[in-house]
């Protein structure tokens, strides 16, 4: 806070964008590195989405979703159920952001317990280094205590275990408590890009489904094409029975968040004096949907899943150059998403900030996970932008980072 409000330090004003650049107060013009903290996917000012959300405007802006319904949010619901194979997560409900998106799905689980005769699963499994989102429940199975800021456990029972294999050290009374199991699937975003071992989201989903605890999957940053298929479970085949969504959902135009889940916890919903009692003001937001609709269209229209697979190639050669530089110590990457790791450095030379705002002046816009430098540009991105990108993080670097001796 400090060092934001010195008389020295000019914040930076970002006052348009169009595709993957953006530009500030003076004009000057950078690459959007990491997708607007996650979450465009299209590019800025695309037509598509800002027609989108104009027909909208012009019609109506918002209106409660409690006891009310309205056309865009109905066609979005069905076209988010048609993303996943067999339409398996029929169900969808809406909230405003990826911190909403998992009270909506770790309150449903808990519920659905108490009121379908197994009320002692009472707790929430998540792991170490896991970031999901800042609203008190969702920092209650976030991993990185940093994030936390004054206290830990805000309510929640949480089980917390450091990988897959540590699940054979849980006691048969541990697991016969649990609610779900909640993961970022393939790769831990917020705690520098750390990936997940291959078929480790298989065997966690064959692990639930014996226990019958339900498996929560958070792909509020993997979601939307980042991985290279729409989202990360497709990966491995895996179906959860929630699963969380928003950054890139509307293209990253608007916040908007939705819950998938099956047929089986919508009915165990029904019957007398049930509800799930949950609900923000803006839920459902009729521009959101819009702007998600937009998005959605832009997906079939451009073709953009069919265009990723070259990308990515691109992506990987291009970052495995970087690995030439002694400076980088790791390079660790997940469809066009990446983090670059530097040194080992002393935290406190914040030495992925400084890297950060050299390669600001070299035209690239990012920020630092410590000493991991994320890379994780728009889907739109061309190949001679991803060039551009990873020469400004390259300049950067070698301008910055000392060599390791
Ligand atoms: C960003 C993020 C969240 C929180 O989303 P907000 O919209 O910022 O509340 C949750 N989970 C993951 C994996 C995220 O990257």
């Amino acid at each position: 806070m400090q060092a934001w409000c010195a008389d020295e330090h000019e914040p930076m004003m970002l006052v348009s964008g169009k595709g993957c650049t953006l530009t500030d107060q003076h004009g000057k013009e950078y690459l959007d590195g990491n997708s607007s903290i996650w979450t465009n996917i299209h590019g800025h000012n695309h037509p598509t989405i800002t027609t989108a959300i104009r027909d909208q405007v012009d019609r109506v802006a918002h209106t409660s979703f409690l006891g009310f319904t309205h056309e865009p949010a109905i066609q979005l619901g069905k076209q988010l159920v048609d993303l996943l194979p067999g339409s398996a997560l029929s169900r969808v409900f809406f909230s405003d952001n990826g911190s909403t998106a998992i009270e909506c799905a770790m309150r449903m689980a808990l519920q659905f317990w108490k009121q379908n005769d197994q009320p002692q699963r009472d707790t929430i499994l998540a792991f170490d280094h896991a970031y999901h989102g800042d609203t008190l429940g969702a920092a209650s199975v976030g991993g990185i205590p940093i994030f936390k800021g004054s206290g830990n456990d805000f309510g929640y029972r949480v089980q917390r275990v450091a990988n897959f294999d540590s699940l054979d050290s849980l006691t048969l009374e541990v697991t016969s408590r649990l609610a779900a199991v909640i993961i970022e699937p393939l790769i831990q975003g917020s705690a520098g890009m750390r990936l997940w071992p291959k078929g480790m989201l298989t065997a966690l989903s064959a692990w639930c489904r014996e226990r019958d605890i339900f498996l929560i999957l958070d792909e509020v940053m993997t979601g939307f094409g980042r991985t290279g298929t729409m989202f990360a479970c497709q990966h491995e085949d895996v179906i959860p029975d929630f699963l969380c969504l928003a950054k890139g959902i509307t293209g990253g135009y608007l916040p908007l968040a939705a819950t998938l889940t099956t047929e089986r916890v919508f009915k165990g919903f029904l019957g007398p004096g049930r509800a799930f009692y949950y609900g923000h003001s803006y839920t459902a937001n009729q521009l959101g949907c819009a702007a998600a609709l937009g998005s959605l269209q832009v997906f079939r229209e451009e073709r953009v899943m069919e265009s990723l697979p070259s990308k990515i190639t691109l992506f990987q050669s291009l970052l495995e150059s970087l690995r030439e530089l002694p400076q980088v110590k790791d390079i660790r990457q997940c469809g066009l998403i990446a983090g670059v790791e530097i040194g080992p450095y002393a935290p406190e030379s914040l030495m992925g900030v400084k890297v950060c705002l050299a390669a600001r002046r070299h035209g690239l816009l990012t920020r630092p996970v410590v000493d991991t430098i994320v890379l994780m540009p728009p889907l739109a991105i061309s190949d001679s932008e991803q060039r551009q990108m990873i020469q400004a993080l390259r300049l950067a670097i070698e301008e910055i980072c000392p060599l390791p001796h």
